[in-house]
């Protein structure tokens, strides 16, 4: 567990632009050739790791790609654990899996309890395909999950391979995977009641799975906290975005989180975002969903989403909301199962029961 009086920053070092895979839903649409120096790199750690402000640094090494600059991450890396440093720390990054062989390989199974790796993979060899540029071959997923078990992995889910999501997350528990993020692809519209028909279905089908295999950690899908939606509402900021975290592109600039760079957004939006008040809960606020959604406490927002799609950081994407609503249903008959079988009476259990009441109620005739 999270101890909250360390004070964690999560610092992301773009290496590179570059991607050698051209997924489906990739919203780094803006790609430059630049790649980072080890010069650069090596500063930005060095100020965060001497912080006074810290104690402990999670440094990500962000693409594109990152394995396209394994060399750098080498030599940033062993540079690093050679020296003392104020902070603690580790190393971290998300990778497509295909430049993970040989080398590489090697290198990351002599360094894995130092060096944590997450791969992405969207579920059966078709669908995965499908979204992530026929890549599905080129993953040794074995050598991830023989590395890093206790490592989650994150599912995106497109418009093509929606109609197989039950099939794609009981596939990757097959593997032995907890999946913490499965996440409906960005910037794209959700509206049409059709995806409300098929998320439904297959929720039910995977309500049913989880029943049946308790000792599966269910996916955020479908295991929202819905407790939270009972609690005495306020104003939060639901990420670390331009506070705890920040990101540096190849040239050294920085920026508040990786979604909100130059590979994502043109100069003209940038300049808007460096005027935010980060640290102002109220800049954050969509004042609809605030005001009138049951859900909003539970509804995970992603601000640079919103500004690529509406323009505005606050604004949620409304397109997702009947899905969220599906997603509201599952989660209280999981939740109603869990309190059947474990009638054990504490505080948050009675929100959840009460939870369970008022969604059936709001959302009973989905
Ligand atoms: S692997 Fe990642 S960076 Fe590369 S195209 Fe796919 S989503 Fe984009
Ligand atoms: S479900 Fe829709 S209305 Fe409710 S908080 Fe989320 S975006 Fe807002
Ligand atoms: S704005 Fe989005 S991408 Fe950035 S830290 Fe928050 S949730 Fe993550």
């Amino acid at each position: 567990m999270n101890n909250p009086a360390v004070k964690k920053f999560n610092l992301s070092i773009i290496l590179t632009h570059q991607c050698n895979l051209r997924c489906y839903y990739c919203y780094e649409s803006i790609k430059n050739n630049q790649a980072i120096s080890i010069d650069v790199a090596k500063n930005i750690i060095c100020k965060y790791l001497n912080s006074e402000e810290y104690d402990e640094v999670e440094i990500d090494f962000f693409g594109g790609e990152p394995f396209l600059e394994f060399q750098k991450i080498k030599e940033i890396c062993e540079w690093v654990w050679s020296q003392q440093w104020k902070n603690n720390f580790l190393f971290f990054t998300t990778t497509n899996g295909t430049l993970v062989h040989g080398k590489i390989k090697e290198w990351l199974r002599r360094y894995k309890n130092r060096f944590w790796v997450s791969v992405s993979l969207d579920g059966e060899r078709q669908s995965h395909n499908i979204n992530r540029n026929n890549s599905f071959d080129f993953i040794d997923i074995s050598f991830f999950y023989e590395c890093w078990p206790s490592q989650t992995v994150k599912m995106t889910i497109s418009k093509e391979t929606v109609n197989n999501l039950y099939n794609n997350i009981t596939y990757l528990h097959s593997l032995g995977f907890k999946i913490t993020g499965t996440n409906f692809a960005e910037g794209f519209d959700w509206e049409d009641t059709k995806f409300k028909k098929v998320v439904f279905e297959q929720l039910e089908k995977l309500c049913k799975y989880y029943i049946d295999n308790p000792d599966i950690e269910p996916v955020p899908l479908i295991n929202m906290s819905i407790f939270k939606c009972e609690k005495e509402k306020r104003k939060t900021k639901i990420c670390g975005c331009g506070e705890l975290m920040a990101a540096y592109e190849p040239d050294g600039r920085k920026y508040p989180c990786t979604f909100f760079t130059p590979m994502t957004f043109n100069k003209e939006q940038l300049s808007f975002v460096d005027k935010i008040d980060w640290s102002d809960a109220e800049n954050f606020i969509d004042e609809d969903c605030f005001n009138s959604c049951y859900l909003e406490p539970v509804c995970n927002c992603c601000y640079g989403a919103n500004l690529l799609r509406n323009g505005k950081i606050n604004i949620r994407d409304k397109s997702k909301c009947e899905l969220m609503k599906v997603r509201a249903v599952f989660s209280a008959a999981l939740a109603a199962h869990k309190l059947i079988q474990n009638p054990v009476d504490n505080y948050e259990k009675s929100l959840t029961a009460k939870a369970i009441q008022k969604i059936n109620i709001l959302y009973n005739t989905l």
